[in-house]
């Protein structure tokens, strides 16, 4: 926006009823998502409402009546900082330029259009369930800062994923509140007569239709694909209630719809993408579409097959073979039985598509395999990680018929801006100068950071009480019914739950057993010598929740709570109930210290403990996924080496030593070892390392700008 612009935008806003028309549109674009002051605003206008709606900001506009917003648009102050906000957010839409404009122009003139079957973009709004969701959401706000255009296709689960409660007996417990879908900023897609455009997939002998909702994310634009339509037998109807849901009959019309019905709306929509991005291979049907038109257009098969996958790429998450989407193919004839005669295939040829051995007519249909035969660029999400594929991959990669891309890697990244709690965007707003925002990504940027009298040991440490503070406030208010104990014991317990000055230990992720939460808790002995040290004591806040169907991990959460409840534990060990983007952000920023103790090599990258350095959080993990670059000896610490045995049990013990060992050596002398001013140098020392080694790389904008250079530019 120019300087002429920004003064007529500003003008234009002297006008009560167009600032309240803009702040409509700003509630209605998720950019408020990542901008602290724009958030402020709707919170100012209903405290209520933004806590009760888990930061709704379309909520808390329904909920405010038009007389009174104009009057208190009338108050100067508040006027003033809404003009603020809406400025920028106009500049931010319509910039004068962009990493893509400057880097990747060629890239301006077609998006790429990925498809991801989650998409954690903010609390409000749960399409998602773990880490898969997370790299979507922070991929579309990296893509959109960078000015990458970016379409993002997904499903409308209108129960979304589900909201979790602990029984008294420790048990989780899983409810499905419907989605309001009103107070959601979603705008329906519309046909030329104005009616929501309806389109329909193929499904066995008859069709599944759908509609699609617009959800703007700052530049970018995501689709939400929504089978609850009156065209819809009753059995379709709630197909994508759940994320993940259902049976495999379920979840291979969900995948249909959302590969097949996705291809079908960006056609509907005029847009011809420069590449489809496969987040997983949920989506790898859209391949199947894209073939479908290749062919319909007159192409003979190879050429067909060539013109799709030099559109394609895709990204795998899944280290365990078993991990991977799997049809029958009794399951895969019954789904395709109408769809099959438009791509006028034979069956085996057809299934052949999702084989490792086309012609094996019992090997089931892999959508793994699917979208790596068909893409032309194909990524794990860590170095270690793109050589575990390339190895369980190896039979197929290695077979003389195969066309496909080889498995490199991408390490993931966070929306840093994102993620950023308050205090922490105060802090470095105020260090790191003009336009910081737009070079996260640069170390230049970060070098401010060793520098001690530019930013003072005395100032981080106090950023770090801070947070932890917020965060103990915050458990304090959220720790369920279920904690123990009665009368004024239990109201004393409450009061002292957790200490400000004690060092925080963070553990926060899905409860998928691999993570293995209750591994720091196997030798309680020495655990609780540690907690109850008088002098130097150390603190434990979990959250996660299990798969719904996860038995085992369910009993983990139960036995956290037992221990939780233990008089030697008690006020000590906090275990918070639904886990989400908002109970993350505050674990992620309030901790001292991020456990991650999967076993390796299954965690394919991990985002959670990216997510701490900007607020001077320390990392204490396995090397496994993207710690294993991250780590350098000096900015956190490892848990076991890089390394491991393929017995599981002796890879727990392993672990488990190394783990205590590094608590009660390192971690907890380096963190309680103050000078006279009670600062402690060589803990802070520690965080200044990790944040200018780990900040500017594991961020998504990093990961974006590869993506574009490496992966989706094409190839001369
Ligand atoms: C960051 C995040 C994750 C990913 O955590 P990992 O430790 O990488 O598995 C999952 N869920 C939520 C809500 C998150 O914020």
């Amino acid at each position: 926006m120019r300087v002429q612009e920004k003064t007529k935008y500003l003008e234009s806003l002297l006008d009560l009823e167009v600032m309240i028309r803009e702040l409509e549109a700003l509630s209605r674009n998720l950019w408020w998502s990542w901008n602290p002051d724009a958030q402020e605003i709707f919170a100012e206008l209903s405290r209520l409402v933004w806590n009760s709606s888990r930061h709704n900001a379309v909520a808390v506009l329904g909920s405010v009546s038009k007389a009174e917003l104009k009057s208190r648009l009338m108050d100067k102050d508040f006027a003033a900082r809404t003009r603020e906000v809406l400025v920028a957010f106009r500049q931010y839409l319509t910039p004068e330029r962009t990493w893509c404009s400057a880097y990747a122009a060629p890239f301006l003139k077609k998006p790429i259009a990925y498809f991801c079957a989650e998409f954690a973009l903010h609390e409000s709004l749960p399409i998602y369930c773990g880490g898969l969701g997370v790299l979507a959401g922070d991929h579309a706000k990296s893509a959109s800062d960078l000015g990458v255009p970016f379409i993002g296709i997904t499903l409308f689960y209108r129960q979304g994923y589900f909201e979790q409660l602990i029984s008294r007996g420790g048990w989780q417990e899983e409810h499905y509140p419907s989605l309001d879908r009103d107070n959601l900023p979603l705008e329906p897609v519309l046909d030329k007569q104005g009616k929501p455009l309806l389109l329909w997939v193929e499904f066995s002998q008859s069709r599944i239709w759908f509609q699609a909702w617009r959800l703007r994310v700052g530049r970018a634009d995501i689709y939400l694909l929504d089978t609850e339509v009156s065209q819809n037998d009753s059995a379709y109807r709630g197909l994508a209630s759940r994320v993940y849901g259902g049976d495999m009959t379920t979840r291979i019309g969900q995948e249909m719809v959302m590969g097949i019905g996705g291809v079908r709306l960006l056609q509907a929509l005029g847009v011809s993408p420069a590449v489809f991005h496969l987040n997983e291979g949920h989506s790898a049907f859209l391949i199947l579409e894209l073939l479908r038109q290749q062919l319909d257009s007159g192409a003979d098969p190879g050429e067909a097959e060539r013109r799709v996958r030099d559109r394609c790429v895709f990204t795998t998450h899944t280290p365990v073979a078993a991990g991977h989407d799997r049809f029958s193919p009794e399951l895969m004839e019954y789904a395709f039985a109408g769809y099959r005669s438009l791509l006028g295939m034979e069956a085996q040829q057809f299934l052949g598509y999702g084989r490792t051995r086309a012609d094996d007519p019992k090997e089931s249909f892999c959508m793994t395999v699917l979208a790596l035969k068909m893409s032309r660029g194909a990524n794990g999400v860590s170095q270690l990680h793109g050589q575990v594929s390339r190895e369980m991959w190896k039979g197929l990669l290695e077979s003389p018929t195969y066309r496909g891309s080889s498995i490199g890697h991408i390490t993931n990244g966070v929306h840093m801006l994102g993620w950023m709690s308050r205090p922490a965007r105060r802090f470095w707003k105020r260090h790191l100068g003009p336009e910081w925002e737009a070079r996260l990504m640069y170390p230049d940027l970060w070098r401010v950071i060793s520098d001690e009298e530019a930013i003072s040991d005395e100032e981080v440490w106090a950023l770090r009480y801070q947070l932890r503070r917020q965060l103990i406030e915050f458990v304090r208010r959220h720790v369920p019914d279920t904690f123990p104990g009665s009368g004024t014991e239990r109201a004393r317990a409450f009061e002292t739950l957790l200490s400000p000055d004690a060092l925080t230990i963070g553990f926060a992720r899905r409860f998928a057993t691999y993570k293995r939460a209750p591994l720091i808790f196997s030798d309680l002995r020495r655990m609780a010598e540690l907690v109850n040290d008088s002098e130097r004591p150390v603190q434990l806040i979990f959250a996660g929740k299990a798969h719904p169907q996860d038995v085992q991990g369910k009993e983990f959460i139960k036995r956290i709570l037992e221990i939780s409840k233990r008089s030697e534990y008690l006020g000590k060990v906090v275990f918070l109930e639904n886990y989400d983007m908002n109970v993350a952000r505050r674990m992620i920023s309030g901790a001292d210290l991020w456990l991650n103790t999967p076993r390796r090599p299954l965690e394919a990258s991990g985002t959670s403990g990216q997510k701490v350095s900007v607020h001077g959080g320390l990392n204490l993990s396995v090397l496994d996924g993207w710690w294993r670059e991250g780590y350098d000896g000096t900015n956190g610490w490892a848990i076991g080496a890089d390394e491991h045995p393929a017995d599981e049990a002796a890879q727990d013990r392993a672990d488990l030593e190394s783990l205590y060992r590094t608590l009660s050596r390192s971690i907890v002398p380096l963190f309680y070892e103050r000078d006279s001013r009670g600062i402690p140098r060589g803990w802070i020392a520690r965080i200044r390392r990790a944040m200018q080694t780990l900040i500017p790389r594991y961020n998504t904008d990093r990961m974006v700008t590869e993506y574009v250079t490496r992966y989706y530019l094409p190839r001369k």
